[in-house]
């Protein structure tokens, strides 16, 4: 890592003039005043006000838990909004690219798609690690955003530190490490080391261990600057005033998504054990997130047959070294439980 971090970011955002949106000026949660500054509804039903852009409440409670500080931090609809704000600030279309390791999360292709935005793809290995020389070797100077999944959708592993670790020294650009699944993982969390490595961002969500997937929101992690540029492309309500409610409750109440966490990872060990003596599943790979890859004889024959049980798994087959693969996402004991009933009855 040698650039400037901004000057990574593209010369159109760098100096881009954000929208200064009424709410930004002045916080509809001071109730000494009276609003009449932007359009809304004066009558009181608890969402008539325009949400606070900046999500201030939210990130205080954050940065708290994650020990950061809030300017560290950017919110989105989703974790999906914010990959695309990613790609938005250091791509320019129909010039550069980023860099998947296939097999991975479908939405950084689509999201690089979207924006006119080339993707090289170099895959993981046998174990579904990165290959360290291959992806120095393929990342071009047009390359300015390298995705890691960690644990990795659809494989489910955490992937090597001292590999990671090369990449953010090695590669000249953006590093983006996706922790979707990082609550579910034996390894630690890569938001401590945000502040040796300004090319690094770190991304999780609210759609998994929190169980919050209906409320879309998703986080970035990232250098100030970084956070600070992004927030001035981002529209301004993204993440709306029920959401910001609902996830504030959630943080309030930790425990029960612990006590969830751990329900979960023991089925997983629970499921990882008898899904291994089904005599149609020839492997069960290791897992540090909250779905086990399975490789079966015939992935499109099972995965038929479960639909035809009322049973809905994921079928992976066709992904790179993924074949005959279907994920299958840890459910409720009892869930787990006719699973397992219904894969022996297609012994
Ligand atoms: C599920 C998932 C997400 C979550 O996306 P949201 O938009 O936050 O729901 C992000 N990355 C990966 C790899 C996922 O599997």
């Amino acid at each position: 890592m040698t650039k400037n971090i901004t000057e990574l970011i593209r010369p159109a955002i760098r100096n881009i003039r954000p929208y200064s949106s009424a709410r930004d000026e002045f916080d509809a949660e001071n109730h000494s005043m009276i609003f009449l500054d932007a359009n809304e509804n004066p009558f009181q039903n608890g969402l008539n006000r325009y949400p606070d852009p900046g999500q201030r409440r939210l990130k205080e409670r954050l940065a708290e838990l994650r020990s950061l500080k809030e300017d560290q931090i950017l919110m989105g609809n989703g974790s999906d909004e914010v990959l695309d704000l990613i790609v938005k600030l250091f791509c320019e279309p129909g010039k550069d690219a980023i860099m998947v390791l296939p097999p991975t999360y479908g939405m950084y292709e689509v999201i690089a798609n979207v924006n006119v935005v080339d993707v090289e793809r170099v895959p993981l290995d046998m174990k579904f690690q990165p290959d360290v020389e291959a992806i120095l070797e393929a990342a071009t100077e047009q390359v300015k955003i390298i995705f890691l999944c960690s644990p990795n959708n659809p494989s489910g592993n955490t992937m090597n530190a001292d590999g990671i670790e090369k990449l953010l020294n090695g590669f000249n650009g953006i590093v983006v490490i996706d922790e979707a699944y990082i609550e579910f993982s034996r390894s630690e969390s890569w938001l401590k080391k945000l502040k040796t490595y300004p090319n690094l961002i770190v991304t999780q969500t609210f759609s998994k261990a929190f169980g919050m997937a209906g409320i879309r929101l998703g986080m970035c992690y990232a250098d100030e600057e970084i956070i600070r540029i992004m927030s001035g492309i981002k529209f301004p309500y993204n993440v709306n005033q029920a959401t910001q409610e609902k996830a504030l409750d959630v943080l309030g109440n930790m425990k029960i998504i612990e006590s969830q966490v751990q329900t979960i990872l023991g089925e997983r060990d629970l499921l990882i054990d008898e899904l291994s003596q089904i005599s149609f599943i020839t492997k069960v790979f290791p897992s540090d997130a909250n779905f086990l890859l399975v490789r079966t004889d015939d992935a499109d024959l099972r995965y038929s047959q479960l639909i035809e049980n009322g049973i809905v798994v994921r079928n992976r087959n066709g992904l790179a070294n993924c074949e005959n693969c279907l994920r299958i996402t840890i459910g409720t004991p009892k869930e787990n439980t006719i699973l397992i009933q219904t894969l022996k009855s297609l012994e």
